[in-house]
C-alpha cells in the first residue's frame, strides 16, 4: 500500500495491474480548496489512454480468471481489502477532505462505515451465485440465473469521492465483472489507493483498471466504447442524459445517480429547537454538497418565524475552517468554479426577491483569505417557483419555505423535476408515514437524515436517475438474468410427435 508521504508524489494510473502514466505523459494537479494550493500531480489520459484500459478489461472479462473463480476466492480477496480499509479509514478521510474540503470528521463518519458494507456485498453476492428455481408449475426443469454484465465502466464525482466508489466497485467486482474506474478529476487519490488495496490483496491483472483524466474525454469514450457492457455513473444531470447518448452505440446497460433539490418537511409539533436542528442536519453535511441534500427547508408557518432566527443563530455559529482541522463544521467548497457557482446562485435568490437571512458571501479573512469558502448562507420566504428552489447549488446556501397544509405541502415537495430524498419530521407517526409515501424519492427519512446503510436501496425517481446502489438491488444491479428451460421428462419429444401424427 502507498505510504502517506507518496500520496504527494505524481500518482500513476492502474491498467492491467501496472502502475503507469499516461502515454503521452500529460499530467494535471489538484488544488487543495482549503488553501488554493496545488499539492500532487496525476495522470491526465486521453482516449488512446481509455480504450487501452478497456480492452484490457474486454480481455480479462472474456479469457481471464477473475469471473471464473469462485465466490469464496473472490470474498478472500474483498476480505483483505476489508482489512485495509478500516486500518486506513482516518488517512482515507484526511485525503479526501484534502481533495475536496468536506470536513475531515464528515468523511470519517462514513469511510467508518466501509468496512460493514464490504462484508454486506459479499454476503449478498453470494445469494446470487446458486440459480433460483421458479414455481414447478409446468413439467420442465426451469432455473434463473445470474451472471456479470461483462466490462462495467464506473465515473464517480467529487463530493464524498471514497463513499461513492464504494457504493459501485465493489459490487460490480464481486459479481465477477472486469471493472474500468475514473473518478472525478479532483478527488482521484483515494480511489488509486483502493487500486493499490485490491493490487496487494492479490486480484488477477486486468479485473480492475482505475485511470484518471478530463471527463469530456475519458468519460466520453468510457460511454461510447462498444467493447463496455455497463456504464455505472454518479453526477449531474446533464453529464448523464450526454451518457445515454454516447451510450446508444451497443445499447450498453446505464445505471445513473443524478442530482435531488430534496424537500426537508418540518411540522409545527416540534419545537422551535428541534425544528432548527432538523434543518441543520438536513442542509449542512458535506458542506450542503451532497445530492440528497436537504435543501428545501419547508417549515410549517405557525412556527416559522421563530424557527427562522433560531436557525439563523446556529448556522451563524458553524466553525468555517480548513478541511483538516477537527474543529470544522463548513469547509471550502470543492474548486473555484463551484464556489462562485454558488455566488451566482445567492445574486439569483436576492434577485427574485427571497430574503438573505445570513451568509451571502465568500469569507476571506485569516486562513480562509485563499480557500474556496462561502458562509453558510440562509434564504427565507423563498417561492418553490424561484432557480434557488428549483436548481441544485450545491453548497451552503439553503431555502425556507414557510407552508400552511399537509396537502400544500406535499404538492410543493413534489413540484420538482428531481426524485432524490426528502424528509419528514413530526411526533405524529401516521402523518410521517403518510407523507414519506406521497414524497416522489427513492430515499426518505422520518425524524433523521443522511442516515444511508448498506441494506437500504438509494436511488432516484425522475431525474435524479435509473437503477439502484446499495442493498441487495444493487449487487444484482451488476448482473444479467439468465433463464435456462430444461425438459427432462420427454414433452418437446411427445409434442413433436402430436404435431407430427396430425
Ligand atoms: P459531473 O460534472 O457530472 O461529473 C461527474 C463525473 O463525470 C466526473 O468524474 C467527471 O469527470 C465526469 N464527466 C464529466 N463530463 C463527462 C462526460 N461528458 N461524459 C462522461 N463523464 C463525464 O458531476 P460533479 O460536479 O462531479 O458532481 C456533482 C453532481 O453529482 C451533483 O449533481 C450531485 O447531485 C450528483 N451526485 C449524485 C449522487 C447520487 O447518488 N445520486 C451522489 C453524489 C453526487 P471530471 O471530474 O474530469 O470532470
Amino acid at each position: 500500500m502507498v505510504k502517506y508521504k507518496e500520496k504527494f508524489e505524481e500518482q500513476k494510473v492502474f491498467i492491467d495491474g501496472e502502475w503507469t502514466t499516461s502515454s503521452k505523459g500529460d499530467t494535471y494537479s489538484i488544488i487543495n480548496p482549503s488553501t488554493g494550493k496545488s499539492f500532487v500531480k496525476c495522470q491526465k489520459c486521453d482516449v488512446e489512454d481509455t480504450k487501452r484500459a478497456i480492452d484490457v478489461a474486454r480481455d480479462a472479462f472474456d479469457n481471464g480468471p477473475w469471473p471464473e473463480m469462485s465466490i469464496e476466492e473472490r470474498t478472500k480477496i474483498f476480505y483483505k481489502v476489508t482489512d485495509m480499509i478500516a486500518e486506513k479509514a482516518w488517512e482515507i478521510s484526511k485525503l479526501d477532505a484534502m481533495c475536496n474540503g468536506v470536513p475531515v470528521l464528515e468523511h470519517a463518519s462514513m469511510t467508518m462505515m466501509l468496512p460493514a458494507h464490504m462484508r454486506y456485498v459479499c454476503a449478498q453476492a453470494k445469494k446470487l451465485v446458486e440459480p433460483k428455481k421458479v414455481s414447478g408449475e409446468f413439467p420442465l426443469d426451469q432455473k434463473v440465473w445470474r451472471e456479470p454484465d461483462g466490462v462495467v465502466a464506473i465515473i464517480t464525482p467529487w463530493n464524498a469521492p471514497f463513499g461513492e466508489c464504494m457504493m459501485k466497485l465493489p459490487p460490480a467486482l464481486i459479481d465477477g465483472n472486469t471493472v474500468v474506474f475514473k473518478p472525478a478529476s479532483q478527488t482521484p487519490l483515494t480511489t488509486l489507493d483502493l487500486g493499490k488495496m485490491f493490487e496487494k490483496a492479490g486480484i488477477p491483472k486486468g479485473a480492475l483498471n482505475i485511470i484518471t483524466g478530463p471527463g469530456p474525454v475519458v468519460g466520453v469514450e468510457m460511454a461510447k466504447n462498444t467493447k463496455v457492457d455497463h456504464i455505472s455513473f454518479t453526477g449531474e444531470g446533464i453529464t448523464g442524459k450526454e451518457i445515454v447518448q454516447n451510450a446508444l452505440g451497443n445499447l450498453k446497460k446505464v445505471t445513473l445517480e443524478l442530482g435531488g433539490k430534496s424537500p426537508n418537511i418540518i411540522f409545527d409539533d416540534f419545537s422551535v429547537d428541534e425544528a432548527a436542528t432538523a434543518a441543520m442536519i438536513g442542509g449542512y453535511f458535506l458542506n450542503g454538497e451532497i445530492c440528497i441534500d436537504g435543501s428545501r427547508i419547508f417549515v410549517q408557518d405557525t412556527i416559522h418565524e421563530k424557527f427562522s432566527k433560531k436557525f439563523v443563530e446556529l448556522s451563524k455559529s458553524l466553525k468555517i475552517g480548513n478541511a483538516l482541522s477537527l474543529k470544522t463544521n463548513i469547509g471550502p467548497l470543492v474548486t473555484e468554479t463551484q464556489m462562485e457557482k454558488n455566488l451566482k446562485y445567492i445574486e439569483y435568490g436576492k434577485d427574485a426577491g427571497a430574503t438573505l437571512l445570513c451568509g451571502g458571501y465568500r469569507p476571506r479573512e485569516g486562513e480562509l483569505k485563499d480557500g474556496f469558502f462561502v458562509a453558510p448562507t440562509v434564504f427565507d420566504n423563498v417561492s418553490n417557483d424561484m432557480r434557488i428552489a428549483r436548481e441544485e447549488i450545491f453548497g451552503p446556501v439553503l431555502c425556507v419555505i414557510p407552508f400552511s397544509t399537509e396537502k400544500e405541502v406535499i404538492e410543493m415537495a413534489n413540484d420538482t423535476t428531481y426524485g432524490l430524498a426528502g424528509a419528514v419530521w413530526t411526533h405524529d407517526k401516521e402523518r410521517a408515514v403518510r407523507v414519506a409515501r406521497k414524497i416522489k424519492a427513492g430515499t426518505v427519512f422520518i425524524n433523521t437524515y443522511h442516515m444511508l446503510t448498506a441494506d437500504m436501496p438509494f436511488g432516484g425517481y425522475k431525474q435524479s436517475g435509473w437503477g439502484r446502489e446499495m442493498s441487495e438491488q444493487g449487487v444484482e444491479e451488476f448482473t444479467q438474468v439468465k433463464s435456462i428451460t430444461a425438459d427432462w421428462s420427454g414433452l418437446t419429444k411427445w409434442l413433436m410427435n402430436v404435431i407430427i401424427s396430425h
